[in-house]
């Protein structure tokens, strides 16, 4: 066990890191970010800063020796610079690698038995149009690297838009999916520990705009629940076949078939910021908890049922009604110019 009053070091310092330090100094630990802007929004409520490249060994370094253990919170950091970490980066390597890549990524879910869209791997305009040919329209295009939140994605509704798609992602290797015809999408999430102890929470139904996630519910309508098992099956083979330990989200689409993977992120999860009010253990103290080895936090909701949506670009102006709402939960990540399609903030309502 890593006791309280230890240090953790968690890589990357947006609204994840932030919330991932929140719980921690509840828990008596201290943090540390590592994240290569001059400010960024965990700073406020940690220890401990380093501001370096994600590609200095030498930062990383340091940044080791001066923690008990390390995480990150987003899946984009080059993976070579980490293994300085060895045993203290929790999760481990496996588990970025796993995201980094949306071929490699799909390959991985399908080997542990998860179902994913149709799709191929593509590397020209070429590839796209044989692929139109293949899998047939609407297609998504995305690029196989750094792509969040919609971004470096692009949508092929009719042949004539395959040039325009594959300009429009930067005309890098990417990936063809098939668009699902889905009902629903939702999320399981799900903590492991090193013993191969393990729980989850109720999965949120979720609602996107624009490729960015709205808003999530729970409990889920009577439609998802029915495939949560499944999915909740295909989540744990994919932890295991990970060793992952810590949170895990699986995002799925409810599709005719059953569940279908959409992508897997191997942290804690905008879909699951509705634990901080509504369950019992928040996903963000869970992590922690998982980490440092101490016993898993019991998940259930606490009640009725909880609402949570994002507040994006310029709805974060709509904080001083928020934070004049009875009962409403106001999570404001101060991170400066509010652009659009930008995270800044999230309210939560835990219902009766
Ligand atoms: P992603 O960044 O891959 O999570 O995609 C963001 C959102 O775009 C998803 O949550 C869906 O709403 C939509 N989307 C992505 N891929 C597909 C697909 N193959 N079929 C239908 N909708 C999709």
């Amino acid at each position: 066990m890593i006791p309280p009053g230890s240090t953790i070091g968690i890589i990357g310092g947006g609204q994840l890191g932030r919330m991932l330090s929140v719980a921690a100094a509840q828990l008596g630990y201290k943090t540390h970010i590592y994240d290569p802007h001059e400010h960024s929004c965990a700073d406020d409520v940690a220890a401990y800063r380093t501001r370096a490249a994600f590609e200095s060994v030498e930062a990383m370094q340091r940044f080791g020796e001066s923690v008990d253990v390390a995480t990150y919170e987003f899946e984009n950091v080059p993976v070579e610079p980490l293994k300085v970490l060895g045993d203290k980066l929790s999760p481990g390597v496996r588990s970025l690698e796993a995201a980094q890549d949306r071929a490699q990524e799909k390959e991985f879910i399908e080997k542990c038995g998860g179902r994913v869209a149709p799709w191929r791997a593509v590397a020209s305009l070429g590839d796209v149009e044989e692929t139109i040919g293949q899998l047939r329209i609407p297609l998504v295009l995305k690029t196989r690297r750094y792509g969040y939140d919609g971004k470096g994605q692009a949508w092929i509704r009719s042949e004539a838009e395959a040039a325009e798609a594959w300009s429009a992602i930067g005309e890098e290797p990417a990936v063809a999916e098939a668009g699902v015809a889905f009902a629903a999408e939702f999320s399981v999430i799900i903590a492991r520990w090193a013993d191969g102890r393990h729980v989850f929470w109720d999965s949120p139904e979720n609602e996107h705009r624009d490729g960015i996630l709205r808003r999530s519910t729970v409990p889920c309508s009577h439609l998802v629940a029915q495939q949560v098992p499944s999915a909740r099956t295909a989540a744990l083979k994919i932890a295991e076949a990970l060793g992952h330990v810590g949170v895990l989200t699986v995002e799925f689409f409810a599709s005719a078939q059953g569940p279908v993977v959409n992508e897997i992120a191997p942290r804690v999860h905008n879909s699951g910021h509705w634990t901080i009010e509504g369950a019992v253990t928040s996903q963000f103290e869970q992590h922690i908890r998982a980490i440092c080895d101490l016993p898993p936090g019991v998940t259930g909701l606490i009640r009725g049922h909880a609402v949570m949506e994002n507040l994006i670009g310029p709805e974060i102006e709509r904080w001083p009604e928020l934070v004049a709402e009875r009962g409403a939960h106001v999570h404001i990540y101060d991170k400066g110019e509010a652009r659009p399609g930008r995270k800044m903030g999230h309210v939560t309502r835990v219902i009766r």
